[in-house]
């Protein structure tokens, strides 16, 4: 196990992805707020937990399935693990969203490390999972190549840096992010931006 580093879940890589200052109101401050988009994918995500293992066909589905790599100090679940064929195996995993398919790579890159985890416990490789989003009720192949793996491990290591240090982000300069934010009642971006400007101001004219 990687124990130079705090332990950190899988399912928070989207949130450093998305704003680094929300990862850290989540994950140092442990600062949360459901709002409506937020509720509904813990809804959804409880409706696939409650599903057993089924085989159909030559095809087994795994739901819920706990992934880990020692490696990298990342843990986490995955919503389904499909096992096809005989050995060896194919393995292809799935993970549910709530909304729309996106063009940032953030579910993405929560996808990429279950994979990496998978690939550490079971000693495979996996090429391609998929996103599935509740809104258009459709599955999103996405394929595990390089460039995909590369931002992932960056992604984990930023988010690794900022829980060892223990300081909490300035907001992100992406205001369409803020709209959006479930954290945006309690991260207050726009009195930090303008306390951090006075605070410029005060210095710039004091010397
Ligand atoms: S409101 Fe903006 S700056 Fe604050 S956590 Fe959300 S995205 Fe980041």
């Amino acid at each position: 196990m990687d124990d130079s580093h705090q332990p950190l879940f899988i399912s928070a890589l989207q949130h450093y992805a998305y704003c680094p200052r929300q990862f850290a109101l989540i994950h140092l401050e442990q600062a949360w707020s459901d709002n409506f988009f937020t509720a509904h994918g813990n809804l959804l995500h409880e409706r696939v937990d409650s599903c057993e293992p089924e085989q159909r066909g030559n095809i087994r589905f795994e739901r819920s399935v706990a992934v880990k790599s020692s490696r990298l100090g990342i843990s986490g679940k995955l919503d389904l693990l499909e096992v096809e064929g005989k050995p060896p195996l194919n393995y292809f995993p799935v993970e549910y969203k709530r909304g729309k398919p996106k063009v940032e790579n953030w579910d993405k890159i929560q996808l990429c490390a279950q994979a990496l985890c998978l690939e550490e416990m079971r000693n495979i490789t996996i090429n391609e999972g998929a996103l599935w989003y509740w809104k258009p009720r459709k599955r999103v192949p996405v394929m595990f190549d390089d460039a995909l793996r590369n931002e992932t491990l960056l992604t984990i290591q930023g988010a690794q840096a900022l829980l060892d240090s223990g300081k909490t982000s300035a907001p992100t300069d992406n205001s369409k992010r803020c709209k959006a934010c479930s954290l945006l009642d309690l991260c207050e971006p726009e009195s930090f931006r303008h306390d951090h400007s006075r605070a410029y101001s005060r210095e710039l004219f004091s010397s």
